[in-house]
């Protein structure tokens, strides 16, 4: 640690609102897979900006569209209409095989407005049909409706009153979401992959049994791959991997490779209850954010780059696995697909990723004591066999 460091550390402490323990690196610059800090160091990013830099640092067609777009308009008001935000819909239209986008900044703002939708939906058959059934330990943001409708109940703590019609279920527990369900039932929105929760994946034909209580009890089905999609799963979204189709999913996280934007895409059924003046946003899908989404919306889908997450994610997990059987008691469990991967360890993650990041690389760990790892989409294998070397030096001083 430097001194240059030690006075951003203060600057920070004196002006910054301290809702984060933050690791003491004082990041700069990036490219590909690496990240630098000021002091020169450099790390391998396997958070990749929290899922969100799937295509690298630095990536140059992506440079290149939002220089490019900065120059020519950065912003303009959603009264009117732009080309690269026509484009960004059609593809995500198109891609989902649902009927309409809408953009927002965020993932919160994601859910948020999918929330609105299906409210709005339901209250044309019955105003009172407004449950929202999520789940224990999921993560959908955290605005006042998205805190509450994430299931842990220390995001809640301190925030109340928090709004009415929510209710929770053991992702995974098909039976106790049946007795909880009824007429009365707006939506069930899950995350298709659980992320901040550990990295928890759909038991097999958990989310089909999902659709099918929805469809029976007319609730709209809410995928949240605000962290699962982007091809991250090594499918564009997760929930094609598992062969089911919600009415509404989120997005935002990796959609524009690092340029806030969040989006919701709905089916044409639900998105009719919207009328002009039920929905809005001032900054939501500007021409910036537009003009980088499409980028990866023109990169992320093709087959090729989607059989590279699906290889480099096997590999990755066979790689966690060997790891599991040189350290059976540390690391208790490893989940995941594609290039969502968790480690569950017996003992706390933090400083773990502490020695891991004084070694060179950027990892996370959620949930207490689960190692999460959401890199860029373009890490190679030899990417992923520093980064094992590397938590196979640190752990046997925790055995
Ligand atoms: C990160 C995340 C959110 C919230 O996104 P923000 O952009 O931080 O508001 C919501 N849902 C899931 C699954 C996430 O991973």
């Amino acid at each position: 640690m430097t001194e240059a460091d030690q006075q951003i550390f203060d600057e920070d402490k004196g002006a910054y609102l301290p809702v984060f323990s933050r690791y003491k690196i004082v990041l700069d610059h990036g490219e590909g897979a690496y990240a630098y800090d000021i002091d020169g160091n450099k790390y391998l990013d396997f958070l990749g900006g929290i899922a969100v830099n799937v295509l690298g640092h630095g990536y140059a067609p992506l440079v290149k569209a939002i220089s490019e777009q900065a120059g020519k308009m950065i912003h303009c008001s959603n009264l009117y209409y732009t080309k690269v935000q026509a484009d960004a819909a059609a593809k995500l239209v198109k891609l989902s095989g649902l009927g309409k986008a809408f953009f927002g900044n965020s993932g919160a703002e994601a859910n948020e407005g999918a929330i609105k939708v299906a409210r709005k939906y339901a209250h044309q058959t019955d105003p009172e049909k407004s449950t929202i059934l999520t789940a224990w330990n999921s993560f959908h943001g955290r605005t006042i409706a998205t805190l509450t409708a994430t299931g842990q109940t220390h995001y809640h703590e301190g925030f109340g009153p928090l709004p009415d019609g929510f209710d929770y279920v053991h992702y995974n527990d098909l039976a106790e979401l049946e007795s909880k369900m009824n007429d009365k039932t707006c939506a069930v929105m899950l995350e298709t992959i659980q992320g901040e929760g550990g990295v928890y994946t759909p038991a097999p034909g958990y989310l089909e049994g999902v659709r099918k209580l929805c469809d029976k009890y007319h609730a709209l089905l809410i995928f949240d791959e605000i962290q699962a999609g982007i091809g991250r799963s090594g499918k564009f979204f997760a929930y094609e991997k598992y062969g089911v189709k919600p009415d509404i999913v989120t997005l935002a996280k990796g959609l524009a490779g690092g340029v806030p934007i969040g989006a919701f895409i709905t089916t044409n059924e639900a998105a009719a209850a919207m009328k002009p003046g039920d929905h809005g946003t001032t900054f939501g899908g500007n021409p910036l954010a537009c003009a980088a989404a499409n980028v990866v919306l023109d990169t992320v889908p093709k087959a090729d780059f989607l059989a590279h997450v699906e290889s480099v994610g096997s590999y990755f997990k066979a790689k966690l696995l060997k790891l599991q059987e040189k350290y059976p008691s540390l690391i208790k469990e490893v989940r995941g697909t594609g290039l969502i991967l968790g480690a569950e360890l017996t003992i706390p993650g933090r400083d773990i990723v502490n020695n891991v990041l004084a070694k060179g690389a950027i990892i996370n760990c959620t949930a207490g004591n689960v190692l999460r790892f959401i890199p860029p989409l373009i890490i190679t294998e030899e990417q992923v066999d520093e980064v094992v070397s590397m938590i196979d030096d640190v752990l046997p001083k925790y055995c």
